[in-house]
């Protein structure tokens, strides 16, 4: 099968030609425009803090979210891509509340996965509250297999991209919580973390700003629900050692080349 794409930009760090970038170290994507900043924004601000090269990129708009609007959500993508120091960020324009693995859609994900090339990639759970966020899972483990297979063409910014597959597979947190595999130390950056969460204000509770009382309340809209994603990276934390840590669960097993990898100064 061939596909033609053109994804839509988002936000893009430095102005270059749309070809396949330098790949990625790691990218993340997510259902919903504010769901990569909460669930893993600690690891892509840590990440593009030590200069590693980190890209998101959302299924859907966010249309059928009871607040805000699509052109209100991708400014707000573009400020958070701004303040988590991003390579690129993409949105595939797949319908909210209808994510399924089409052909079309899974050559949307693929062409995400041969362009950025990352050695890391970040998704959905499994099992979640949300039916996208459970359906982008399946879809992004699908396209992770067809990424991989020469009969599938897919041509970017007209171009045919190579087949690829990452090599890491890695599960977020979302609303449902699981036992990870592991946990990332993200103390020194969960700040930025919450900088780039409040950047999706239309969304979010912020702390200090004026809060629009027309629109209507959500579970991610109150005081509380703030309270909560604090209390549960503290909590993680507290798992390991340290102030804040976000958990992740590896879809395949994780080896080690020696024992000595576990004597790095930081393993916790
Ligand atoms: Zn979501």
């Amino acid at each position: 099968m061939n596909f033609t794409l053109s994804p839509d930009i988002i936000y893009r760090r430095s102005a270059t030609a749309n070809t396949p970038a330098t790949p990625v170290d790691m990218l993340v994507i997510a259902a919903h425009p504010d769901d990569a900043e909460l669930s893993c924004g600690g690891v892509v601000a840590q990440m593009t803090a030590e200069g590693k090269r980190v890209a998101i990129v959302e299924c859907t708009q966010g249309e059928m979210g009871s607040r805000g609007t699509p052109d209100i959500r991708r400014v707000e993508a573009a400020e958070a891509a701004r303040i988590l120091n991003l390579t690129e960020r993409w949105n595939l324009h797949i319908p909210d509340g209808a994510i399924d693995a089409s052909p079309e859609n899974v050559a949307k994900v693929v062409a995400a996965l041969r362009y950025f090339r990352p050695n890391i990639l970040l998704f959905p759970p499994v099992f979640e509250r949300h039916h996208d966020h459970e359906n982008a899972h399946r879809l992004v483990r699908t396209a992770y297999f067809q990424s991989g297979l020469s009969k599938l063409q897919i041509e970017v910014f007209g171009q045919n991209l190579a087949t690829y597959r990452p090599k890491r597979l890695f599960t977020y947190m979302q609303t449902y919580e699981f036992e990870p595999d592991f946990y990332v130390d993200v103390s020194a950056h969960f700040e930025t973390k919450l900088q780039s969460y409040y950047a999706h204000a239309s969304q979010v509770f912020v702390p200090g700003a004026a809060q629009n009382q027309n629109e209507p309340q959500t579970l991610i809209s109150s005081p509380e629900f703030l309270e909560y994603l604090k209390a549960r990276a503290r909590h993680f934390g507290g798992k390991i050692g340290v102030e804040y840590a976000e958990g992740f669960t590896s879809v395949e097993p994780l080896g080690f080349g020696s024992m000595s990898d576990l004597l790095a100064p930081d393993f916790r």
